[in-house]
């Protein structure tokens, strides 16, 4: 399977188990919700609800930022969308479906997140043989200083 072929694909499941959840939930199914759940699914980064504002906007879709935090709700619900707070920064979200279990790794400076793919880590959890317990999901969450902050940090000495 082509990536573009892939790509269209997970948009179309996505669209499928949100259109049931909408319907079970007795929610209303706007064009609204589904370009907010087509621009998640087209971005591969962690973002916040400005952005998605921002990207609605430029679509000319005219919704409130409370729209917006709704829908974003309801994803986070339905499991196809996760919702981060690093540190003490505004909230972030990021696609669930399709998307590779990661880590994060978190400038305290700039505030930039990146994702981090550590396969022996993920195996190690994934071993460990909780007793009395099986996990459904986790997040690890790593804060330091990013390569490009440290640089100018160092020219500021
Ligand atoms: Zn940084
Ligand atoms: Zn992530």
């Amino acid at each position: 399977m082509t990536k573009e072929k892939e790509k269209i694909d997970i948009k179309t499941k996505v669209r499928t188990l949100f259109d049931n959840f909408l319907f079970l939930k007795h929610c209303r199914k706007t064009s609204e919700r589904y370009a907010i759940l087509d621009l998640v699914y087209s971005n591969k980064e962690h973002f916040d609800i400005e952005w998605l504002y921002k990207e609605m906007e430029k679509q000319s879709f005219r919704v409130s930022r409370s729209t917006i935090y709704n829908t974003m709700q309801l994803l986070v619900e339905c499991h196809l969308a996760q919702k981060h707070q690093f540190g003490k920064s505004i909230s972030v979200y990021e696609h669930t479906y399709g998307n590779d279990l990661h880590h994060h790794l978190i400038c305290n400076s700039c505030k930039k997140v990146m994702e981090y793919k550590d396969p022996g880590l993920i195996q190690f959890i994934a071993n460990n043989g909780m007793k009395r317990f099986t996990p459904t999901h986790y997040s690890l969450n790593i804060y330091g200083i990013c390569s490009a902050c440290s640089r100018k940090n160092k020219k500021k000495i």
